[in-house]
């Protein structure tokens, strides 16, 4: 094996941790040594690594793809990358045995490493975790920390024009607030829920039509009734009036999963549980739904493009079968769903995180103590130098005087820091419950809970040749790319071995690697 040794650290804060760069290489030659390794080339890098784009970094890359070496012997994995990018092209690499190993000072990773795990040390929570940040600097969140929810009012509720707020509305409030504990009680279908709202006057706003099975499972669904508002994956408590307790909400949530176990059989009768789900991806418009009785009896429900479109001509002509379709959206979910067991690979990696940054947090307010007080004595001194005589008055205000605000600045960070609870990670917490919540309704064909999920994660859900693609949102798009890397290498890989087996062919390059992943699942991924 051919090992490069790559080192890396940046000014940035992040990498303050990180050994020096001469350090890491002594360390690494340590190794190299111990080991035998024989190393082709020592290269070196003072730039982050958060974005993609480093020089040496993408040069090693080039090198290792042209055969000149086919290990990284390297201080720790995030010293590669802490990109999805950079750290996509490692995988990659890795499963495709490009790359053989990565050595580095605590363990050695090899092709047949679950991808999952090596993605997590290359930071793809980092990013996440940032990209929240990002949000909380635009200050988008001022309005939200007050507790009112920067949307359009729910139904049963109304926007206060004066004061901005969510208000309750005077006759829908208590009407909705009845249905949803009727709901609650498990004894209603959506169907059966359709017609109490219906009766009881809670129809379309315009249409006055009874709602869509859609719509009210979007209401049912909805946080914000009792109390709380989600604001970009984050959970929020609302200033506003809640219309039932949490208690009703997981009765509600309890008695939509029953619904959806039921849901087989009512949708054989009564037809289609994906309209209004996707849209046609040749021409944008809405993908509709239809029943064809043959003369046999045989009844088929499938789902094609509406063709309404008279701008673009649309070209789609493939009818998706339900069956088809179905797990077309089982796909589509499993690709953001995370297993038991690596919810719990996840989580237990949480732990360790939040102990870091609770040691970092110690420190900084160590840190900050000590510059207090060496500013107290330096403000003690020049009272005792004024009092003394040595300095007259107008010296004295001019050296203590830039001091004073420096003094307040620090005290009051210190109280910041020990007041504010570190919960950046809370999200990520609820993320990885998400996605393992996902793989479950996956695994129990929760056909509604599916749609509706779906619909939250993903923007655009369009379908093409019966092929369903969803753009996920971030941070779920992080996740679908690592589960299409996974798959797509470990089924090249295999079709690969079976290949060289039977024919002995030259091994897949890795330019039909890319290009069976884009034919696959399309550039939306
Ligand atoms: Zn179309």
């Amino acid at each position: 094996m051919k090992h490069f040794i790559y080192s890396r650290k940046s000014s940035e804060d992040d990498d303050r941790q990180a050994l020096s760069i001469v350090a890491q290489l002594s360390e690494l030659n340590a190794i190299a040594n111990a080991n035998r390794l024989s190393v082709i080339d020592t290269l070196t890098e003072s730039k982050s690594a958060k974005e993609p784009g480093r020089e040496v970094f993408n040069e090693m890359i080039r090198r290792i793809e042209g055969g000149e070496a086919n290990a990284i012997l390297t201080w720790k994995l995030d010293r590669l990358a802490r990109n999805f990018d950079d750290g996509g092209r490692i995988i990659g690499m890795l499963q495709r045995g490009v790359i053989q190993e990565i050595r580095t000072f605590e363990k050695t990773y090899l092709p047949t490493d679950n991808v999952l795990m090596i993605a997590v040390e290359f930071g793809m929570a980092n990013q996440y975790v940032r990209d929240l940040s990002t949000n909380i600097r635009r200050g988008i969140r001022e309005k939200v920390r007050r507790g009112i929810a920067c949307s359009k009012a729910p139904l049963g509720y109304f926007n206060e024009p004066r004061l901005r707020t969510i208000e309750p509305h005077p006759t829908n409030f208590a009407t909705l607030k009845r249905m949803l504990e009727l709901f609650a009680t498990g004894e209603y279908s959506l169907t059966a829920i359709q017609r109490e709202m219906t009766k009881a006057g809670l129809v379309g706003d315009r249409s006055k039509r009874p709602l869509t099975f859609g719509s009210i499972d979007h209401i049912l669904r909805k946080p914000f009734y009792y109390g709380v508002f989600n604001h970009k994956g984050e959970l929020y408590q609302g200033s506003h009036l809640p219309m039932i307790s949490k208690r009703t909400f997981d009765q509600i949530q309890n008695a939509l999963v029953a619904n959806g176990k039921l849901s087989h059989g009512f949708r054989k009768q009564k037809g289609f549980l994906f309209l209004n789900f996707a849209r046609c991806r040749c021409c944008g418009y809405s993908i509709t739904a239809e029943r064809k009785i043959k003369k046999s009896g045989l009844k088929f429900y499938y789902y094609r493009c509406t063709h309404k479109n008279r701008e673009i001509p649309c070209t789609e002509r493939n009818y998706t079968r339900q069956e088809k379709f179905e797990s077309e959206v089982k796909r589509n979910t499993e690709l953001v769903g995370l297993s038991d067991e690596w919810k719990e690979k996840f989580l237990a990696r949480l732990e360790g995180w939040s102990d870091e940054s609770l040691g970092r947090k110690h420190e900084k307010i160590e840190r900050l103590k000590s510059e207090l007080s060496s500013l107290k004595s330096k403000i003690e001194r020049l009272n005792t130098a004024f009092t003394e005589g040595t300095l007259n008055i107008e010296e004295f205000k001019e050296m203590k005087n830039p001091l004073v605000p420096q003094k307040v600045e620090i005290e009051q960070k210190i109280i910041r820091f020990q007041t504010t609870h570190d919960n950046r990670l809370e999200p990520l917490r609820n993320w990885i419950l998400q996605a393992n919540q996902a793989s479950k309704w996956a695994a129990e064909k929760s056909w509604l809970e599916m749609k509706s999920f779906l619909k939250r994660v993903g923007s655009n859900r369009l379908l093409h040749a019966q092929t369903l693609s969803v753009s996920f949102k971030k941070p779920w798009n992080y996740l679908a790319k690592t589960t299409v890397a996974l798959r797509g290498a470990t089924s090249l890989l295999e079709r690969n071995s079976r290949m060289v087996e039977a024919r002995g062919v030259e091994p897949l390059s890795s330019k039909l690697s890319t290009q069976a992943s884009t034919c696959l699942f399309g550039d939306k991924v």
